[in-house]
């Protein structure tokens, strides 16, 4: 099955084969501040089954565990589409709000819950950790 995930003025697409590997909710600063809501969801692809077109420009950050963090975003509309981490190169997260798709497999996940908004509750994950994964 293929999926698009779309920015919001529709000029970078991506395309994705077959299913996620992980749905994850993130409820981290950085998350925060990347999405502009209180917590990013992300389903994350292995490389080789993802392809993007359309105009895109790079936001590369320090993680605080001396890794990069590269999300790509739309210069047009600024929507964040996808990112990847230096840690994991091989894994693309794809913003799971950008499929439009109320049906989209739900979190598995839920990391940084130390720094989560009180009122979320991602209860439908079967994983839940303070920090990142361990
Ligand atoms: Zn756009
Ligand atoms: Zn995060």
């Amino acid at each position: 099955m293929q999926r698009i995930a779309s920015c919001s003025c529709g000029s970078l697409k991506l395309t994705v084969d077959g299913e996620p590997t992980a749905v994850v909710a993130c409820h981290c600063l950085a998350c925060q501040r990347r999405t502009g809501s209180v917590f990013g969801v992300g389903a994350y692809f292995p490389r080789t089954r993802v392809s993007f077109s359309g105009p895109s420009r790079d936001y590369v950050r320090p993680t605080d565990a001396g890794h990069t963090f590269t999300s790509t975003f739309c210069p047009s509309c600024g929507t964040s589409l996808f990112w990847a981490s230096g840690k994991s190169p091989d894994l693309i997260g794809v913003a799971v709000g950008a499929f439009v798709d109320p049906e989209f497999a739900s979190p598995v996940r839920s990391v940084w819950e130390e720094s989560k908004h009180g009122w979320v509750d991602i209860g439908v994950a079967a994983q839940h950790f303070p920090k990142g994964r361990t």
